[in-house]
């Protein structure tokens, strides 16, 4: 069965078409597109272009592929590609609609939406659109999405490395494992905000295989003791920033003066408690959360920050945050991927940026890796990142960082 599809994207003209033949370019576009049985509209503000093509599912995927490919437009950042019932637009082709001024942009669309959804716009388009589209469009208009893309339009340039630094003197312990540190950097400061211990086995087994051994109450047990050789660890990197450890909220329920040994563990390697960030995942979190909210209370009663791991990873994140406000939160590495060229997965992170700004919490980047996510996510105002685009984990070390103006 042939899936009828929409695909709404937005993207930026380049010198390129804007020093050429508008008119031209979208008589191509249109014969191209009738060939193919796709019709749409293009509305183009001079600057910046919204398509709204209609298809085959198959044929979209493919012009998709080809766009990335056609210097006339770049920042191709899809809005929606979705099934639909029926066609918006009554011919084949596609039609040009010239946006001149901001309130002419507006007014356009106001008129038209007043209209009932069936209208014309000008040069006289047949236009049926369902809500949907009329909504993203009418994000498009408004143009809040314009501050991300204006403010970091420059590529970072990498301007310092800071070589890695490993200690050769690292603690050996009976539990066999060792942690793995990574860097959590601050890009407004230029700075190394924390360092994020992960658990490895001594022949580099993941997490998972090293925790994986353990069950009950032994693996409540091994999660706390394991912490006082990541803070040992820590220590002998000889570095002054915060430690971020992960932990599993239950350990601290379970292991009784839990809190206790996690400052006791920091006094007697001369760290202090305040230095110590507490990362919970969003998940773990939310099916205890009673025993979380009380946990925290006396994290935070002893100068010891909580963070929210992997947020938005999960499937209770925000009635989490209505309960109560962490100190951080990382955003999950799944809604950064290729940020700059997803509609969907940048309104939710300004959403996300928005209302940490609103709550006062830090907001932490995680698993960044390309340097057009770092750029996207500085355009709403981040500051604090991590990834391997600046920094990988180092086995017992603290790996080559690389710093971005
Ligand atoms: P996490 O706490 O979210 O840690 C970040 C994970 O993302 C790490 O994987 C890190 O190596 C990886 N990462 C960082 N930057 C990038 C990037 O740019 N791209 C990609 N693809 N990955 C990146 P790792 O070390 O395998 O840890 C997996 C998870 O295991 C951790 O996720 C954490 O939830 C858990 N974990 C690690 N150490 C401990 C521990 O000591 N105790 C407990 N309870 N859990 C731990
Ligand atoms: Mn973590
Ligand atoms: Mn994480």
């Amino acid at each position: 069965m042939t899936c009828l599809a929409q695909l709404i994207y937005r993207s930026k003209a380049t010198p390129l078409f804007r020093r050429g033949d508008l008119s031209g370019f979208v008589r191509a576009i249109a014969l191209a597109n009738q060939r193919q049985h796709l019709t749409g509209m293009l509305l183009f503000d001079g600057e910046y272009f919204l398509q709204v093509i209609e298809g085959r599912l198959h044929s979209l995927e493919e012009l998709l592929g080809r766009l990335k490919n056609d210097h006339r437009h770049e920042s191709i950042v899809v809005l929606s590609l979705d099934g639909i019932k029926k066609r918006s637009f009554q011919e084949w082709g596609m039609k040009i609609i010239p946006l001149r001024s901001q309130a002419e942009r507006m007014s356009n669309w106001n008129n038209a939406t007043h209209e009932g959804m069936h209208f014309s716009l000008p040069e006289n388009l047949e236009f049926n659109g369902d809500a949907r589209m009329c909504s993203i469009v009418d994000g498009f208009l408004q143009g809040r999405w314009r501050d991300d893309c204006s403010q970091s339009v420059k590529r970072p340039h990498c301007g310092r490395i800071t070589p890695a630094r490993t200690s050769r003197t690292m603690p050996s312990n009976t539990l066999g494992i060792g942690f793995a540190f990574q860097p959590i950097i601050d890009s407004s400061s230029q700075s190394l905000r924390a360092v994020e211990a992960l658990l490895r086995g001594v022949d580099g087994q993941s997490p998972a295989e090293v925790m994986g051994s353990y069950t009950g109450s032994d693996l409540y047990r091994f999660d706390l003791e394991s912490k006082a050789i990541a803070i040992e660890q820590f220590a002998a990197l000889g570095v002054s920033c915060d430690l971020a450890l992960n932990v599993l909220p239950m350990t601290l329920e379970q292991m009784t003066d839990a809190t206790a040994f996690l400052i006791d563990a920091m006094e007697r390697n001369d760290l202090s408690p305040e230095q110590l960030v507490l990362e919970v995942t969003e998940e773990e979190a939310i099916t205890n959360l009673q025993v979380f909210c009380t946990q925290m209370k006396s994290w935070r009663a002893n100068g010891i920050r909580v963070s929210i791991d992997d947020f938005g990873a999960g499937f209770a994140g925000l009635s989490l945050l209505s309960e109560f406000q962490p100190d951080q939160l990382k955003i999950d590495r799944l809604l950064l991927r290729s940020i700059h060229e997803h509609g969907p997965r940048q309104a939710i992170v300004r959403a996300i940026a928005e209302f940490c700004r609103e709550l006062g919490i830090e907001l932490i980047a995680e698993g960044v890796e390309q340097h057009q996510e770092y750029r996207w996510l500085e355009g709403v105002g981040i500051n604090y990142y991590q990834g391997y685009f600046f920094a990988r984990p180092e086995f017992q070390g603290i790996g080559e960082i690389r710093w971005y103006e």
